[in-house]
């Protein structure tokens, strides 16, 4: 299966000079979206990873499939304001704009293994954000996961020395 036949382009949105990779078509065909859940379930059996962390949002439509699928948990790093126990937190520039990033203290037990997963890599300062948050916890980042890498925006030299996947680049 060609994933790249269920990814929109959408020039110059949310502002002038984006091409915005939209994901909404894969993940609303059912054997698409299953196909690329199995891909990251195999990556996460090979990483024998103990948990999946991902971001607000689209981090969550991955990891949470294939959580439920390996019986292991999920834990969210979301946006200010969002979770209501006592919080780590990190800021980060993104392609477009700032923001910041909060894990629950706590959530990932020291020594964990942790796959952490999101829809797209482009700068890389989200993924990056949620590296430290984990590390800052006591996990370890056992592998990173995308369903789509820009490369020419050269995120992956935030990554150096991690375990990559990457299920389609641009
Ligand atoms: P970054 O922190 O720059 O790696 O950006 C990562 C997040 O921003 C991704 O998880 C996407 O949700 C979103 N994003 C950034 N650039 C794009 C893009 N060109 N198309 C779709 N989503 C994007």
């Amino acid at each position: 299966m060609n994933l790249k036949d269920y990814i929109a382009n959408v020039p110059d949105f949310p502002i002038p000079g984006i091409q915005f990779k939209d994901i909404t078509p894969l993940i609303g065909d059912g054997d698409a979206f299953r196909y690329a859940t199995e891909q990251f379930v195999q990556f996460t059996k090979e990483i024998q990873a103990d948990i999946i962390v991902g971001p607000d949002a689209r981090g969550f439509i991955f990891g949470c499939p294939v959580a439920t699928q390996l019986g292991i948990g999920f834990v969210p790093v979301r946006k200010p304001g969002k979770l209501p126990r006592e919080v780590i937190e990190y800021s980060y520039e993104l392609e477009y704009g700032k923001n910041t990033l909060c894990l629950h203290k706590g959530d990932v037990k020291p020594g964990q293994r942790v796959l952490i997963i999101d829809d797209l890599l482009a700068t890389g300062g989200t993924i990056d954000a949620a590296i430290h948050l984990v590390e800052q916890s006591g996990g370890e980042v056992a592998g990173i996961a995308f369903l789509i890498e820009l490369s020419d925006l050269h995120g992956r030299d935030k990554l150096e020395g991690y375990n990559v996947l990457s299920l389609m680049t641009y």
